[in-house]
């Protein structure tokens, strides 16, 4: 249905009111005379016929009054003889509206949506919506049973046996099941219904899928194996005493049972039982050709692909060290959970590099650290670097050297390129496992945070529960005070989205959601504080908006207050003004979760900065 345009201004409203001298508050339920002359005012001062919603947010009396009085809104129309004919559609009846629903039916099969009204009834949906209040009593009304979605996005409450959406349903069939295998998007109203998710971050590029289940239902046991067999490269790259921290941090409760299935998967061999045995540290800061090399080869990537280095596994862009000749017995040492620490400022670990492979080569070598001028060698290394070691993710740190000398059980000696051995790492390998496990401790113990702990190079779904379990306190006003500033930007981004995407149900400002066929849907993750201006990635910072409205948010359509009101500009005369415009007033549609809805003050700092 084509919308025949309106043009109001809010002067008009203020004559209205004055003129008739009547309000919305009644002391007293208005006379059936009364209601018809409000009503036949009230279309004088509309263009088309006076709808529900426009009663309701600027008319005289609750529309509530007109169908307690005359049955319906079409049936007041008519005793105030106004044709309720919308421009093109004729009057229709209770009944005969009702009969065309269920034509509309017969032809889909499934409820009929707002699309198939309009696509093949007979009347439009908006007159359904009007007529009955609410689409899903009109559907009720007709014999239809709504499906569960068009309750969630209607003002009618879901009946019991409707809630619980396909999600839940597939868990209860098929037990702990990948993210990647339900139906659908998870929302809170799945969570209402018990269903929690398992994911521990793999320290791997490739992320790991969530594994839901049903709280109560689904024993931790069946939901960690699950994971790993989802997920065996989560076991590839974590050394056992990180993953049974992982799991603890998940749950306190499963520490026992995730402790006793990881020493199960080691004893099989699924998880590499050895922690690391070596470290090398390489001041980088003393000496000139190391630090030409660690530039060239560390701190910028290397593709392994392009290089054809024989004899390795790895592909794609990896940070690749080398040794000298007379430092072979110091690469041979060196073994997969083992790892490098460099030096780039005096005093200061700066970053780790984890050994994936080593390999013998003497081709690649001049390629990587010689530098040539005119055809001539003019600087890099001066003598053979056959001995590589080809990384995992570089970390970057900023630890002091005697931080970590006091975890060792040696001093280091100053040598611009030393390793500790197993016997100097004996206790701090009994400590944390692994380097990697030390720094998920140190960050998590908070050295050097401030507020919100997050481990060592989280994957997003790790900064997803961060976010989702963020308390009022804090959250930082801004991005910049915020440890989370200093995670990925692409990580932070995708957490941020996703979670927006949990924990609304649809657009915040209309309710809808639309899902594509291949999985997609059409919602957007809005910042309130815009990024602009330093708003962090924090849920209660954002909104779930369709694009059309996140347009029109971002273009200052709309503006929200603290209470969560939805104000429109008034612009009359511009496009798209009466598709805003009847939001006015309305409540925004928020996450049921309290402590996840937006905080006043990323709105108080949004109206602050746009009235300035
Ligand atoms: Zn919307």
């Amino acid at each position: 249905m084509k919308s025949k345009r309106r043009k109001r201004d809010v002067s008009r409203r203020r004559t209205y009111y004055r003129r008739f001298k009547i309000g919305h508050k009644m002391d007293t339920t208005p006379s059936r005379d009364e209601l018809l002359t409000g009503l036949r005012a009230y279309d004088e001062e509309v263009d088309g016929v006076p709808t529900v919603r426009g009663m309701r947010n600027e008319g005289p009396y609750s529309p509530h009054y007109y169908k307690a009085e005359f049955g319906s809104w079409h049936d007041a129309l008519r005793a105030a003889d106004i044709q309720p004919t919308h421009g093109v559609e004729p009057d229709a009846t209770r009944e005969e509206l009702l009969t065309a629903l269920r034509d509309v039916d017969e032809r889909t099969d499934r409820p009929p949506r707002r699309t198939d009204v309009d696509e093949h009834g007979e009347y439009p949906y908006i007159l359904y919506d009007e007529e009955f209040e609410s689409f899903v009593h009109a559907l009720e009304d007709a014999g239809i049973d709504p499906d569960e979605k068009q309750y969630r996005f209607s003002s009618v409450d879901t009946p019991p046996e409707k809630q619980g959406s396909a999600n839940v349903q597939k868990l209860r069939e098929e037990g702990p099941t990948p993210a990647s295998a339900l139906p659908q998007g998870r929302s809170m109203k799945d969570r209402e219904h018990g269903m929690w998710k398992f994911t521990i971050g793999s320290g791997a590029t490739k992320q790991p899928d969530s594994i839901y289940y049903l709280n109560g239902e689904h024993a931790p046991e069946l939901v960690i194996r699950r994971f790993f067999r989802q997920n065996p490269h989560v076991l590839e790259y974590r050394d056992p005493h990180g993953i049974k921290m992982a799991i603890h941090k998940h749950r306190p409760s499963w520490k026992d049972i995730g402790t006793e299935i990881v020493d199960e998967l080691v004893a099989e061999g699924a998880i590499p039982e050895a922690s690391f045995e070596n470290l090398v540290v390489v001041r980088v800061d003393a000496d000139e050709t190391l630090r030409y090399c660690f530039e060239r080869s560390v701190a910028s990537l290397v593709n392994v692909d392009e290089m054809k280095i024989d004899g390795i596994d790895l592909t794609g862009e990896r940070p690749i060290w080398g040794f000298a000749t007379d430092h072979e017995a110091m690469w041979q040492a060196l073994s997969e959970r083992d790892g490098i620490l460099f030096e780039t400022r005096p005093g200061t670990v700066t970053h780790y590099l984890p050994v994936r492979e080593t390999v013998r080569d003497t081709d690649v070598m001049t390629d990587l650290w010689v530098e040539y001028e005119d055809g001539i060698r003019s600087g890099g290394i001066d003598q053979p670097w056959p001995y590589l070691v080809v990384g995992g993710e570089l970390h970057e740190l900023d630890i002091p050297e005697r931080e970590l000398v006091d975890e060792f059980d040696v001093e280091l000696s100053g040598e611009p390129i030393q390793r500790l051995d197993e016997t100097a790492l004996e206790s701090f390998s009994n400590r944390y496992g692994g380097f990697e496990s030390y720094l998920r401790d140190r960050d998590r113990s908070g050295a050097g945070s401030s507020d919100i702990a997050l481990g060592d190079d989280p994957t997003s779904q790790d900064v997803l529960e961060t976010l989702l379990g963020l308390s009022i306190d804090e959250l930082p006003l801004f991005a910049e005070d915020s440890r989370l500033e200093a995670v990925d930007r692409d990580v932070r981004e995708t957490a941020f989205r996703n979670g927006i995407y949990e924990i609304y149900e649809g657009c915040a400002i209309c309710g809808n959601l639309f899902e594509s066929p291949n999985g997609e849907h059409n919602l957007e993750a809005a910042h309130i504080l815009p990024k602009a201006s330093g708003g962090p990635d924090v849920l209660q910072n954002g909104l779930a908006l369709c694009s059309r409205h996140h347009w029109a948010f971002d273009q200052g359509w709309f503006e929200i207050g603290e209470n969560y009101e939805i104000r429109v500009r008034e612009y009359p005369s511009l496009a798209g003004y009466d598709e805003f415009h009847h939001f006015d007033g309305e409540s925004l549609r928020l996450p049921k979760q309290e402590s996840l809805r937006p905080h006043p003050k990323y709105i108080r700092e949004r109206n602050r900065e746009q009235d300035d």
